[in-house]
């Protein structure tokens, strides 16, 4: 996609960004030294004042249960709810606010659908056809009723831009497709899907069809009538609202035919050991208490968001994106993953020229105070179809500024151009990952121990370590110092990157060897790598404690707790400590078989 417009900062029908700004108190904050840049609204956005007030409001003065209270105080925690169940109707033109049920999220909804109107409607031999560019909750739910019912899963493809396919598509509907479940917007690569167009389509040939509208609903117009959607499924949390809320609408007499999704209270009109009949809509798909507090928020930032209007907000994040594309396509090296013609504010990329780990590139932006998300985005048969593992992606919000954006393309060039002085190729022909990449790999006669001087126990370089991460006076110094590490790590020969030297449960590829070093007893030395810096700095920390020391000494010694210590566990995100303890799981196990042996 090529930038049509440069923006012009003096644009009257631009936002207020400063007024916005100051209405989401996050936004205020400094993370790691530097004014937070959060850009990662696809994964969940920011919450306006507005909405935190309107949910302590509730708790403070008008919470009660809802539904069965004689006494006032329920009532109106009933009447909030049924208004904020009719706002959202309002919202997305639904016909009646029955047909808007309450669920946790995207994720429920269309666990819902799956499930219910799945159990009811689908039989061995019906279609049920999704899209390559599906978030998990759109896959793995329709496996699930698929296997317990004999129905068929069918793709639709993309082609190079991250469009669908629509040729395909066409093909691909027949009698026996029963649902089509697509997203509205891909949130991994920003494709804005032709979802009217694809209704017509399935409704032809009598199938129905749910919309995934996560990624949607913040961007632009949501009108289910005339997109006559079946089904249309969205979060509250990427609308500015709150976590734990979200919105399932369908047609009411779809709803009216599906049998319940959960039993429990609230749900049913007669109970006895004998038989139970059901509420009527929306009740019969709430069992339980709901999140009250949610729906109030869900209804505040609606409520907020209209009054700063739908049109403007989506003008704004065009503007950004085209922005945001014209600044990291000149970074040499960058390859843009999804270049749809019609995109949402989402940027996919990688780093093909030098290769960098998308990990290390999030890892780095964040050391600038740079919020961006990195990994499959739960969308890994799409990274299958592009070709790699995973992406960075920067998603913009109504917040966002272009300065952010420079920010992040000063940052990203920083990093490719470090990446590209250390690279095998590049300007230092002396530095260390110029040894690595020219294969002084040790052959498997010398010994692997790293360091060089190996300290006298674990408790020795565990405590050389801690006076290392004291001296440094902060997190974003001691991860610089990780990385660091990283880069100094010995390198692994390919030939010990086997499948048996896998460490599974780690977000980056990982392998770990260990031996007992030639001549000696029971000292065990071991090497490991990873694709991402950070991980081969997590290696070195290992490597350190634990290279050249015994087995029994490695068994003896409490890594978590001296992770804990070190306040390392508190400062990884869990996926990284994940692998850390994977890791030393792996380690533990190894020296226990040399230390029975
Ligand atoms: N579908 C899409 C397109 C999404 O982006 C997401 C969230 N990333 C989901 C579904 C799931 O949403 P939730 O986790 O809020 O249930």
């Amino acid at each position: 996609m090529k930038p049509e417009a440069v923006p012009s900062f003096a644009d009257p029908a631009l936002l207020d960004m400063a007024a916005i700004r100051a209405q989401f108190p996050i936004l205020g904050q400094r993370v790691r030294g530097r004014p937070l840049a959060y850009l990662d609204s696809a994964a969940s956005t920011q919450k306006p004042t507005a909405v935190i007030d309107a949910m302590a409001d509730y708790y403070r003065g008008q919470h009660a249960n809802i539904h069965r209270g004689a006494y006032q105080l329920s009532q109106m925690a009933t009447r909030l709810y049924e208004e904020a169940r009719e706002r959202v109707a309002r919202f997305l033109n639904a016909a009646d606010p029955v047909e808007c049920i309450f669920t946790r999220g995207t994720t429920e909804s269309i666990n819902l659908v799956a499930a219910s109107w799945g159990a009811a409607n689908l039989s061995p031999g019906d279609e049920i056809i999704l899209s390559v560019l599906e978030h998990h909750s759109n896959i793995v739910p329709w496996q699930m009723i698929a296997q317990r019912t004999g129905a068929r899963i069918r793709v639709i493809p993309i082609n190079d831009e991250g469009e669908l396919q629509l040729d395909a598509y066409h093909r691909l509907l027949s009698p026996r497709t029963r649902i089509v479940a697509v997203n509205h917007v891909s949130n991994a690569l920003g494709t804005i899907n032709p979802v009217a167009e694809m209704v017509v389509a399935a409704h032809a040939v009598g199938a129905v069809v749910l919309v995934d509208g996560a990624q949607w609903v913040a961007h632009g117009h949501t009108d289910v009538q005339s997109l006559d959607a079946d089904f249309y499924a969205f979060s509250g949390h990427k609308l500015y609202g709150p976590t734990g809320i979200g919105v399932l609408y369908g047609k009411r007499a779809l709803l009216e035919a599906m049998p319940p999704y959960q039993g429990g209270g609230d749900m049913i009109e007669r109970v006895t050991f004998v038989e139970t009949t059901y509420a009527g809509l929306p009740n019969r798909f709430e069992a339980g208490t709901p999140h009250i507090a949610g729906a109030v928020g869900l209804s505040a930032a609606i409520e907020w968001i209209e009054e700063i209007g739908l049109e403007a907000i989506a003008a704004h994040e065009d503007r950004l994106l085209v922005y945001a594309t014209d600044r990291l396509s000149a970074i040499r090296g960058l390859d843009i993953k999804g270049q749809a013609r019609r995109k949402a504010a989402v940027i996919s990329w990688v780093a093909v020229d030098p290769p960098i780990a998308t990990l290390d590139m999030g890892v780095q932006l964040d050391l600038e105070g740079i919020c961006v998300r990195t990994g499959h985005h739960c969308c890994q048969p799409l990274m299958d179809r592009l070709g790699v593992a995973s992406t960075a992606r920067a998603s913009f919000g109504l917040y966002n500024t272009f300065d952010e954006v420079d920010r992040l393309a000063t940052a990203l060039t920083a990093i490719f151009e470090r990446a590209r002085d250390r690279s095998p190729a590049g300007p230092d022909p002396d530095g260390v990952s110029r040894q690595r990449a020219a294969g002084a790999c040790p052959t498997s006669a010398e010994p692997l121990a790293y360091p060089a001087a190996v300290a006298e126990s674990p408790q020795a370089a565990a405590e050389q370590i801690a006076e290392l991460f004291e001296i440094l006076p902060d997190w974003p110094m001691r991860y610089q110092q990780l990385l660091e590490l990283g880069e100094q790590l010995p390198p692994m020969p390919p030939e010990l990157k086997t499948p048996e030297h896998f460490v599974a449960g780690c977000q980056s590829q990982v392998h770990l060897a260990l031996r007992v070093r030639p001549g000696s007893r029971d000292t065990i030395e071991f090497l490991a790598d990873s694709d991402a810096a950070l991980v081969r700095g997590l290696i070195a920390l290992l490597q350190q404690l634990f290279s050249g020391q015994s087995a029994a000494a490695i068994l003896a010694f409490d890594a978590v707790a001296f992770f804990n210590r070190i306040e390392l566990d508190q400062h990884l995100s869990l996926t990284r400590r994940n692998g850390l303890a994977a890791m030393v799981q792996r380690l533990r196990q190894l020296a226990g078989e040399h230390a029975t042996s």
